[in-house]
């Protein structure tokens, strides 16, 4: 299909960088959302998100027509030959995911969809969707496709434009494949499969990288423990082609938008199933476990007690390269130091205003100002670059807690701190 008219719904990470990157491989596309001030904003090429590329995409697609933002999807899909869901399936009760707005969707265009037209769900919702979405639309005349999305937060245009794979499965193949075609400017292994297949590679794919995190994490208790440094065992590890080299760093815990409700609903379509998914569980317990022991980290830092005591927090995004506070264990762990009785001063580069139980401050140097402990908790490159000595003029302890292991142990030293990591010999 070289050119075609497409109707993305919802305007987020996912839906805006969709739309955008459709509209650059030459595709007609609609954008559609709820949030009328938003539509305004991207309707006049202001985006709101930190995407790098994002930007630049809109406000070409706009100059050059190929891309619109609508407030609405009723009217908007009358002529398109696809439609893409994406729409959030945030946790719902029990942590299955809530397919409220993918529901919506679908009510609302049920009488206007064009025959023939794919429903596509981009949006990551559990097997059994496209079934469940099929029945409520009640037309046979509109294949439903699965297209799960794998793009990253932080690089969502390189991402979407430089896949690692296309998937796209439906009960319909003809419709996978024309769904498939869509894509075809990019040179990426194509996997056309069955809906259910299609739905269950995202989730077993989220809830493998959280599984290989946790792993890291509790390895990296063992070396605590066993007085093993996790940097060189993950090397180590990761030039194993088996394994591989990527998502092997501890931290303070996994989080964001995507892998705390996909393992969630993993955990929960599994055991509708009849299966206990011990293994999943088990990494999601990990998880908790592991903010756990940061916290007690940075407890142990000023003398045992939180309460009173003045931490000074680098990150507060889930990532570096995001804005995006969703889920994020940085900001889970500042929360937590205030439940504790801490006073918490944060910085973040991407993130500014005001946040419940902490002073977001606009410069990192002020974190550090009467600090008792410094916490870095986001893996901004940034970081790396600070003055450190400056930083321990200005703090009143001596001890910063590098929850990434992001930066040079003795550049910390030589400014006369003392360099504390995951996993690894302190440096003192
Ligand atoms: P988001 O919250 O950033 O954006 C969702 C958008 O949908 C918002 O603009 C919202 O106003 C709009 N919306 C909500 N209900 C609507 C409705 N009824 N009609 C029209 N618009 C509506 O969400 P996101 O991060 O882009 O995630 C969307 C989906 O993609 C989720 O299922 C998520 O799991 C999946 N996903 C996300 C990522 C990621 O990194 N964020 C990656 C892969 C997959």
């Amino acid at each position: 299909m070289s050119s075609a008219r497409i109707v993305v719904v919802g305007t987020g990470y996912v839906g805006l960088t969709t739309g955008a990157c459709l509209a650059s491989l030459g595709h007609r596309v609609t954008c559609v959302d709820v949030d009328e001030a938003k539509v305004a904003r991207l309707s006049a090429g202001r985006v709101d998100i930190l995407e790098p590329g994002l930007a630049e995409l809109v406000g070409r697609g706009l100059a050059a027509r190929r891309l619109s933002f609508v407030v609405g999807a009723r009217e908007a899909v009358a002529t398109a030959d696809a439609v893409f869901l994406c729409v959030p399936t945030p946790m719902g009760a029990g942590g299955s995911a809530d397919l409220r707005a993918v529901e919506a969707v679908t009510d609302e265009i049920r009488d206007t969809v064009p025959s023939g037209c794919a429903l596509v769900t981009k949006s990551t919702v559990p097997v059994g969707t496209a079934r469940r979405i099929r029945a409520l639309l009640g037309r046979a005349d509109v294949p439903v496709v699965s297209n799960p999305e794998f793009l990253r937060e932080g690089t969502a245009v390189a991402d979407f434009l430089g896949p690692d794979r296309i998937v796209v499965g439906s009960d319909d193949e003809a419709a996978a494949r024309r769904v498939a075609d869509l894509y075809e400017q990019l040179s990426a292994p194509v996997v056309v499969t069955d809906a259910a297949s299609a739905e269950l590679v995202k989730y077993a794919a989220n809830c493998f990288l959280a599984m290989k995190l946790s792993y890291v994490n509790a390895v990296a208790e063992l070396c605590e423990r066993l007085g093993a440094d996790i940097e060189a065992v993950t090397e180590g590890m990761g030039h194993d082609r088996r394994i591989g080299r990527s998502f092997l760093k501890p931290g303070p815990g996994w989080g964001g938008s995507c892998l705390p409700k996909d393992t969630a609903a993993m955990v929960r379509f599994a055991e509708a199933a009849g299966y206990d998914f011990t293994m999943l569980t088990a990494a999601i317990s990990e998880n908790l476990a592991q903010r756990e022991r940061v916290l007690a980290k940075i407890a142990g830092a000023v003398g045992g007690n939180l309460s009173g005591a003045r931490v000074g927090v680098l990150g507060l995004a889930f990532k570096a390269g995001t804005d995006d506070l969703r889920d994020s264990p940085a900001l889970a762990v500042a929360s937590a130091l205030f439940a504790h009785g801490a006073e918490v001063t944060a910085y973040d580069p991407a993130v500014g205003g005001e946040l419940p139980g902490m002073i977001v401050v606009d410069d990192p140097y002020q974190v550090a100002k009467g600090a008792d402990v410094v916490v870095l908790l986001t893996e901004w490159n940034e970081f790396r670059r600070l003055d450190w000595a400056y930083m321990a003029e200005l703090m009143v302890g001596d001890t910063v807690v590098d929850t990434r292991n992001l930066l040079d142990p003795h550049t910390v030293l030589d400014a006369g701190l003392i360099w504390q990591g995951i996993g690894r010999p302190h440096a003192r």
